[in-house]
């Protein structure tokens, strides 16, 4: 008898011929964050198994519950096809779940792959749920209203599992290429980033660092949801654009009511040559139509047309509410609600434009000769790789 991780991969399965192609990033994705440990990942029959040190287990259950393109996994004993060890493993696994699932009300669920087993599912669920009746006193079966279960899959081996933990669903990260996130400290970006992973986008984040007028800890800030981010992602790289010089010239060039715009215009121009000379197709950012005034239709118009590759808005119609859910559920809410100034909020206007004219905002835009400070800033622009145990992370 063996113990294993079952994985269980529910979209992956109906992406026809691109399947072996998502089969083998999702493997590939799970292998990079187990680097270190001792594993063996391994696919049958539209399902992975992990064999490993089970002194492990923990990490590698965290690894799984935090993996796009999973949709849930199981601690598993294998064994061979023979009642004898069927049973002994099932057992097993009864005292196993009783210690944290003190109920009383149980079912036993059977799948039968292999149809030349001596039993049918019938049978052998009939079977294994009298093995637990007379194991432990003070139980019923219960198929509609149970407390915990117990699934056995005949295949080519027995799988016998308890309790089925959900993971993140979605598409292996890597499998529709790479993208480049805008990430601010604040509440939405991170959220964006996160979403767009889920669809298989393998995201790297740029900031835009004003500093003095943004402290270090804006910039820890930003470390911070990045790392927080990273969990969900098999690599990823942090761009540090040093915005300082654009933003002043912003401010000494164009109206008060214009320089979040101008400054919004200029940072998707940064973005967008960043991502062409490191190989990314797409832009992500946080903007949801309607939440502040650089984002209503006719700005994000403005904004949107400096980006020369597809820009991604995943939250457009999400509200704040549905926003900050999504936040808390991934972790990155507490840090983004700290509270350091980022370069919006130190250059922000009292009296931004609302609706911005797209002629006219163009013609100032190209009026105050800024292409120079903005090839500057990419030119200067930091790039960290994030691993595990970046220090100063
Ligand atoms: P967020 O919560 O993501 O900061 P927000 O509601 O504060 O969003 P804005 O400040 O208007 O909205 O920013 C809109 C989007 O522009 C952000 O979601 C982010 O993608 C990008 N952005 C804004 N400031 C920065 C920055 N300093 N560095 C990188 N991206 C930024
Ligand atoms: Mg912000």
């Amino acid at each position: 008898m063996e113990q294993l991780f079952l994985i269980r991969y529910g979209e992956l399965a109906l992406k026809g011929e691109n399947r072996d192609l998502f089969k083998k990033r999702l493997k590939n994705n799970i292998k990079i964050k187990l680097k270190g440990l001792r594993t063996e990942i391994y696919d049958k029959l539209s399902r992975l198994y992990i064999r490993c040190d089970w002194a492990d287990k923990d990490r590698i259950a965290e690894v799984l519950s935090n993996t796009f393109g999973i949709v849930g996994y199981s601690e598993t004993y294998k064994t061979a096809k023979n009642m004898d060890q069927i049973e002994q493993a099932v057992i097993r696994l009864c005292d196993k779940v009783r210690e944290t699932n003190p109920g009383s009300r149980f079912r036993i669920t059977v799948k039968r792959i292999d149809k030349n087993f001596e039993l049918n599912s019938y049978q052998l669920a009939s079977r294994l749920g009298n093995l637990i009746l007379d194991h432990c006193s003070g139980l019923e079966v219960n198929l509609n209203n149970y407390d915990w279960e117990i699934s056995c899959e005949i295949r080519e081996a027995a799988y016998i599992y308890g309790p089925k933990m959900a993971s993140q669903k979605g598409l292996p990260v890597g499998v529709q290429g790479r993208g480049l996130l805008l990430l601010s400290g604040g509440i939405d970006s991170p959220v964006a980033g996160y979403l767009m992973a889920k669809r298989g986008l393998a995201v790297s984040v740029v900031y835009f660092n004003t500093p003095p007028f943004t402290s270090d800890k804006a910039l820890q800030k930003v470390k911070d949801l990045s790392r927080a981010l990273f969990k969900f992602l098999p690599s990823m790289r942090l761009f540090v654009v040093p915005f300082t010089q654009t933003q002043l010239k912003i401010k000494e060039a164009v109206k008060r009511g214009e320089v979040t715009l101008v400054s919004r215009a200029c940072m998707m121009s940064i973005a967008s040559l960043l991502a062409v000379n490191n190989g990314f197709k797409c832009l992500v950012t946080g903007e949801s139509l309607g939440q502040v005034a650089s984002q209503t239709l006719e700005s994000i118009h403005f904004t949107g047309s400096f980006a020369g590759l597809p820009v991604f808005r995943p939250l457009i119609g999400l509200d704040k509410e549905e926003i900050i859910t999504v936040a808390k559920r991934i972790g990155t809410y507490d840090i983004s609600i700290l509270p350091y100034d980022d370069c919006c909020t130190v250059f922000a206007p009292v009296h931004p434009l609302i609706r911005p004219e797209f002629t006219s905002m163009r013609g100032i835009f190209d009026s105050i000769g800024i292409l120079p400070v903005l090839n500057e800033a990419v030119s200067k622009t930091e790039m960290v790789v994030i691993k595990k145990t970046e220090p100063g992370f």
